[in-house]
């Protein structure tokens, strides 16, 4: 992108330029993401927040990816623009399809409307690359929803959860990962669970029962956390699962909720990138890493990595 054309300017093109010029962009910001064309695009992403990012999480094989590819099929249909990033954590790259492709496979090539971007996580286990985080704001910015869909390997729940709006947990008919994900405390985290693959009778139907006990015996902070059963293969409960994202999407919307979470999530981000890069004590040497209300972090982070530099 030429340098002198504003960050705003460049905002309302790639909402018009389709495929080509928003894959550009990121791969501009992948090549250079300190530099002060980026920065300036992420923050003024930042500002302009469209969507509603939803995490779509939960182990391999339990049917993320047929599920997704459902959900951008309806979303489609009500007109609705959507964009997908799908994060695999970089040691499966190897074995069998990625996510993205997988979930690529299922869309139009010529619909402006889909965007999908597969982006592999940071080596440590399960984390969120940062470059993740860049693209979400920035298809937060252009899309109305953004679906972000990760291999559930413990931690990346909570990393989810560090930068959707909704997280929803699929759990796998049959497999004991209602039991797993008690044991792993994962059971705080998600916002909506799923359990997939309803047309497989019974044990759909034990799978329910035992995550709804799960959440019975879990310590929650007072949100009630919905069960819902699906069959995507069938296109079976797929309706109630938007209706129950769309309610969670008002919730979110009224007393402030939302910009109150992306506020932390933000400032999150820039700790924990800290910590990352400097250690416990950089973090410590940069201070107060607090943002102001609407404060973009991504200009901030950039100065306080200098000084630490
Ligand atoms: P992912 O690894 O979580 O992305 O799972 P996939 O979407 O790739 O699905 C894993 C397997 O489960 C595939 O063989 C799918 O065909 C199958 N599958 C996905 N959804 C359903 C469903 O609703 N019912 C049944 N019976 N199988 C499904």
């Amino acid at each position: 992108m030429p340098p002198t054309e504003p960050a705003d300017a460049v905002l309302q093109r790639l909402k018009t330029g389709g495929k080509p010029a928003i894959s550009a962009a990121l791969a501009a910001i992948e090549r250079h993401p300190e530099s002060a064309g980026s920065l300036a695009l992420l923050d003024a992403a930042f500002a302009a927040p469209l969507a509603h990012v939803i995490g779509l999480t939960g182990p391999p094989g339990v049917g993320k990816s047929t599920l997704a590819g459902a959900l951008i099929r309806l979303y489609r249909k009500s007109g609705r623009r959507v964009a997908v990033i799908a994060v695999d954590p970089s040691s499966r790259r190897s074995g069998g399809a990625l996510l993205g492709d997988r979930t690529r496979l299922a869309q139009d090539p010529e619909d402006d409307g889909i965007f999908v971007r597969s982006m592999a996580a940071r080596d440590r286990l399960g984390g969120l690359a940062e470059l993740t985080i860049a693209a979400m704001v920035l298809l937060r910015a252009l899309y109305d929803i953004v679906l972000l869909e990760t291999v559930g390997v413990g931690q990346s729940e909570a990393d989810v959860a560090d930068c959707a709006d909704t997280v929803v947990f699929c759990v796998q008919p049959g497999s004991g990962d209602s039991l797993q994900f008690m044991k792993a405390g994962i059971v705080e985290i998600p916002h909506l669970i799923v359990v997939t693959k309803s047309d497989m009778g019974e044990a759909a139907a034990r799978a329910r029962a035992d995550v709804e006990g799960a959440l019975e015996l879990a310590d929650g902070d007072g949100t009630p956390v919905e069960v819902l059963s699906l069959s995507a293969a069938r296109g079976e409960g797929l309706d109630e699962l938007l209706s129950e994202i769309d309610r969670r999407w008002a919730w979110l919307g009224r007393e402030k909720r939302l910009a109150v979470q992306r506020h932390r999530q933000a400032e999150a981000w820039i700790s924990d990138h800290l910590r990352q890069r400097f250690g416990r004590r950089g973090l410590q040497r940069a201070g107060d890493v607090d943002l102001r209300e609407g404060q973009s972090p991504f200009a901030r982070l950039a100065v306080l990595s200098k000084v630490l530099d």
